[in-house]
């Protein structure tokens, strides 16, 4: 082959690797009228669509993410029992928690499980985590989840380490001190008062026991011992029922309380009898009302008489 053949072959060539760029170029350039839609992963028709613009204008366009995707950890503390289920099973060791026990219950979850710690520190480093999502299968509250956010690209590392502790540092150092304070006055009481005061206890119990039966004895034998607590139950009652009896026959005894009751008596009954039989007696407030009596009868009987003459 001459060098002047190989020259035009090689011309040739160019021309049909050219025309066969130009003929994709341009039917990519007239597919690109349309956009490919924007489709979930998970859609039956992800795949179908090999037409049109793929390109996305990101973070204006975005295609969903996935219902099952791993992305970033979100614990929702009010619903998170701090039982550090998390931290062991976590294989990178991302998790750190600091729980504080409560002196009381707490609170209850959404779910109805009772809260009995606070956490002090609920860290999850999101730099070191693999997304292997064993935290969140593990948590019995399922409060600990993976969300849908998968862009949170930071300028610094540090800035990966996400917080979802409640308690400020002064509330934290506030439930830590009362739960020792707790603790404290527990450790107290059964120092001092189980052990110390048990021997003292001990000692009144057989002092006491001797000195109550003598006492329950003589009560359901009151009327015929003589001991000196028996002496002063039948004296007692003698005393009560004459103080009775004087009462009901007033009139028969000569006390000194019997003497005012029937002296008020009469003196009341002769008071209102004068006043009915007025024109009788001579006390200075009977006289009175005689004489206005028959001053009114006559002054009405001479009226009529008066007019008709
Ligand atoms: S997803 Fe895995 S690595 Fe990440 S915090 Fe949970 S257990 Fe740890
Ligand atoms: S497993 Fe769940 S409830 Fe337990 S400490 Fe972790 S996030 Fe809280």
């Amino acid at each position: 082959m001459s060098a002047l053949s190989l020259y035009f072959r090689q011309i040739k060539s160019a021309i049909s690797s050219t025309r066969k760029g130009l003929a994709l170029t341009w039917k990519h350039a007239w597919n690109a009228r349309n956009q490919r839609t924007i489709q979930n992963v998970q859609h039956a028709d992800y795949f179908k669509s090999n037409e049109g613009v793929f390109t996305l204008e990101y973070p204006h366009q975005e295609i969903p993410t996935p219902v099952n995707g791993r992305y970033q950890l979100h614990n929702e503390m009010d619903d998170c029992i701090v039982c550090d289920k998390c931290v062991k099973v976590c294989p990178v060791d991302c998790i750190e928690i600091e729980p504080i026990k409560a002196t009381g219950l707490v609170g209850y979850t959404s779910d109805g499980s009772p809260i009995r710690l606070y956490a002090a520190k609920f860290d999850i480093d999101m730099s070191k985590c693999c997304f292997c999502g064993l935290c969140t299968t593990v948590c019995p509250t399922e409060c600990l989840t993976m969300t849908s956010e998968y862009d949170f690209s930071v300028f610094d590392v540090k800035e990966h380490n996400f917080s979802f502790a409640n308690l400020s540092p002064e509330q934290a150092a506030e439930k830590k001190q009362m739960y020792e304070q707790f603790v404290a006055e527990k450790e107290a009481l059964k120092q001092s008062s189980a052990n110390a005061a048990l021997a003292p206890v001990e000692e009144t119990k057989p002092v006491a026991k001797p000195a109550f039966k003598p006492i329950f004895k003589p009560k359901a034998d009151a009327s015929t011992e003589s001991s000196p607590a028996e002496e002063v139950k039948p004296a007692a009652k003698p005393a009560f029922k004459p103080s009775f009896k004087p009462k009901a026959d007033a009139s028969a005894e000569s006390s000194p309380a019997e003497e005012v009751k029937p002296a008020a008596k009469p003196a009341f009954k002769p008071s209102f009898k004068p006043k009915a039989d007025a024109s009788a007696e001579s006390s200075p407030a009977e006289e009175v009302k005689p004489v206005a009596k028959p001053a009114f009868k006559p002054s009405f009987k001479p009226k009529p008489p008066q007019t008709e003459s």
